[in-house]
C-alpha cells in the first residue's frame, strides 16, 4: 500500500502542525509503503523570496527528520527534485474543466485573503492531482481542508481512464483523519500561524516559556477554585502530560490554592520536557547538514525510479510516443 503526503514548507511548525499532521504521519510509516515529500513548488504560490523558499524547506527537512520521519521507513523527497511531475500535471490539465477548479475551496479562500489569483493558485489542484498519481499512491491521509483536492483528483484520473485506458492510474483514496482534535493556540482560537496564535515545536527556551506564561487568564484568586472547563492552559496540557497528570491538574484547578502563574508553569514544563529528544535530535541534524542533504538526495533517487515507470507507461498510452 503506498500512502503519500505532501508537507508545505511555509514558516515554523506548530504544536497543532505536530499533532495533526506530523505524528499521524510518523505513524504511518510503519503501516505501508510511505512517500512523503516536501511541497516545494506548492510554496512558491505564497514565498516572497528564493532564499526564504530554500530556507524554509531545508528547516522543514530538518524539523520533520527530527520529530521521527525514518528515511530507512518513508521515501523523504523533495518535489522539485521529479520534475517529471509537471509533465503528468499538464496531461491531467488537458482533461480538466475549469469549472472543477473554481469550485475549489481553497482557491476561493487564498483570494479572499487577498492573495493575487495567478494561474499557480488556480491550477493548484492539477498538480497536486499529478503529484498523487505519479507514485501510483493508494492512500492520502489528509486533514479535512483538502479532501476536495482528493475528490478532483479521483476526477482527473477517472477522466484519463475512460479516454486512454480503464487501468492507467490507480485510483486514489483518502483518509480523513477525523479523530486528531484541533489544537488551540495559545488565545484559545484554532492554532494556526495566520491567527499568530501559534506555539513552535522548537523555539528559544526563554522566548517559548514567555509565550506560555502569556497565556491570557481570568482574575480568580490564587486561593480560589478555578474553571476547568474550555481552560487552553489544561488542553494543551493534555497534549503533553500523562494522564495521571493530567487529573491532578484539574484535581489542583478546582481545590484552589494555586495561582495561574503555579499551573502554566506546569504545563511550561510538560512542553519542555515533551519535545526534548526531537530538539536534540534536531541539533544533531543541524550540525551535520551533509546527512539531510544525503537523505533528501536518496529519497528523490527512490521516487524518481518509481515516476519513471508510471510517466512512461502513460506517455505511451497517451500519444506521447
Ligand atoms: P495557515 O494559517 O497558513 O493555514 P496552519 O498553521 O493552519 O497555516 P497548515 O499549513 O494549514 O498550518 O497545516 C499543516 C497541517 O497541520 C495540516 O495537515 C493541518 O490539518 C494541521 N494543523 C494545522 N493547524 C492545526 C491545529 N490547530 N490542530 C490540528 N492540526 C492542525
Ligand atoms: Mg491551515
Amino acid at each position: 500500500m503506498r500512502i503519500l503526503t505532501g508537507l508545505q514548507p511555509s514558516g515554523k511548525l506548530h504544536v497543532g502542525n505536530y499533532f495533526g499532521a506530523m505524528q499521524p504521519a510518523v505513524k504511518l510509516q510503519d503501516e505501508g509503503d510511505a512517500f512523503y515529500f516536501i511541497a516545494n513548488y506548492h510554496a512558491m504560490n505564497t514565498s516572497e523570496n528564493a532564499d526564504e523558499l530554500r530556507e524554509n524547506v531545508r528547516e522543514m527537512a530538518v524539523d520533520f527528520l527530527a520529530c521521527g520521519l525514518d528515511p530507512a521507513k518513508a521515501t523523504f523527497f523533495r518535489q522539485s527534485d521529479v520534475p517529471e511531475v509537471n509533465e503528468l500535471a499538464w496531461i491531467l490539465s488537458t482533461v480538466c474543466p475549469m469549472g472543477l477548479l473554481e469550485r475549489c475551496h481553497s482557491y476561493k479562500d487564498k483570494i479572499a485573503k487577498g492573495f493575487s489569483p495567478n494561474h499557480g493558485l488556480f491550477a493548484y489542484p492539477v498538480l497536486m492531482a499529478a503529484d498523487i498519481l505519479l507514485y501510483d499512491s493508494n492512500v492520502v491521509p489528509v486533514g479535512k481542508d483538502q479532501k476536495q483536492h482528493v475528490e478532483v483528483t479521483r476526477d482527473l484520473a477517472g477522466k484519463i481512464n475512460d479516454k486512454f485506458g480503464k487501468d492507467l492510474l490507480v485510483m486514489p483514496e483518502s483518509q480523513i483523519r477525523e479523530n486528531t482534535a484541533v489544537v488551540p493556540g495559545l488565545d484559545g482560537q484554532k492554532m494556526s500561524k495566520s491567527y499568530g496564535n501559534t506555539l513552535p515545536i522548537f523555539g528559544p527556551k526563554k522566548k517559548m516559556r514567555k509565550l506560555i506564561m502569556g497565556i491570557k487568564t481570568d482574575s480568580t484568586p490564587v486561593e480560589e477554585p478555578k474553571p476547568i472547563e474550555g481552560s487552553i492552559i489544561i488542553d494543551l496540557y493534555k497534549l503533553f502530560a500523562s494522564e495521571a497528570d493530567v487529573e491532578q491538574m484539574k484535581a489542583d484547578f478546582l481545590a484552589g490554592g494555586f495561582g495561574y502563574g503555579d499551573l502554566k508553569g506546569r504545563l511550561w514544563e510538560a512542553y519542555w520536557e515533551f519535545f526534548a529528544p526531537m530538539r536534540e535530535k534536531r541539533d544533531e541534524l543541524i550540525a551535520d547538514p551533509s546527512y539531510v542533504d544525503r537523505v533528501l538526495a536518496e529519497g528523490a533517487e527512490k521516487a524518481r525510479a518509481e515516476a519513471a515507470v508510471v510517466l512512461q507507461r502513460v506517455r505511451k498510452a497517451v500519444g506521447l510516443i
